[in-house]
């Protein structure tokens, strides 16, 4: 089976470490800063870092509307942290009119665990993963609202912080940091799953 190609958006955050997990997972891995690079890909990371900040780069590196119409069109995504807040459909705790590309039917708060705990590490059961994983949250958001399509696949203090709608995951936390690479193969399974529907459909018309 060839390695699906997964981009993983390069404006701002932990590109490295993210294409590294991806590649360890089975993946082949392009930067995308341009939408150019947008062409062919069959899934994409949005790493985290500041979801405002990346929100203003897309925009002026002519990103936003491409992506936006890619993810509309089904591209699976994984957004990692402020990923998460990107695509979430709502944000609270964010400036007003905060850049989002939307296409998860979550509410996420910004920040969400306060100053107290500013960052913070734990095990974490997630659905679908055999044992805990060691999640580092950093000025993490969580889940405030989740709509009916949306599974919930870890949660802390009663809140999700993983989930999962169709071929779009996203977490608060950050797995590229620890080398255990479950999630971004929990990913690139979705992808590959996505690549084979798409063949299915291609095939029956
Ligand atoms: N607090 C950041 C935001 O809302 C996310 C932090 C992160 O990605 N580690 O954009």
């Amino acid at each position: 089976m060839t390695a699906p190609l997964v981009g993983v958006l390069a404006l701002q955050g932990d590109v490295r470490e993210h294409r590294r997990a991806l590649e360890a997972a089975g993946a082949t891995v392009r930067s995308v800063r341009t939408a150019d690079e947008l062409d062919g890909l069959d899934g994409i990371v949005l790493p985290g870092g500041e979801s405002t900040t990346i929100g203003r780069l897309l925009d002026v590196f002519g990103l936003l509307s491409p992506l936006r119409d890619a993810l509309g069109a089904g591209l699976p995504a994984y957004g990692c942290c402020a990923g998460m807040v990107l695509l979430a459909d709502e944000v609270v705790g964010g400036p007003p009119g905060q850049v989002l590309l939307g296409g998860l039917d979550v509410t996420v708060r910004r920040n969400a665990f306060g100053s107290q705990v500013h960052s913070f590490e734990a095990p974490l059961a997630v659905a679908g993963l055999d044992s805990d994983l060691h999640a580092v949250f950093i000025r993490a958001p969580w889940v405030e609202r989740a709509g009916p399509g949306v599974h919930v696949l870890a949660e802390v203090r009663g809140h999700p912080v993983a989930v999962r709608q169709g071929d779009l995951l996203a977490t608060s936390f950050h797995p590229e940091l620890t080398g255990d690479v479950r999630l971004h193969a929990l990913f690139v399974q979705v992808v590959r799953a996505s690549i084979a529907a798409e063949a299915t459909r291609g095939r029956a018309s």
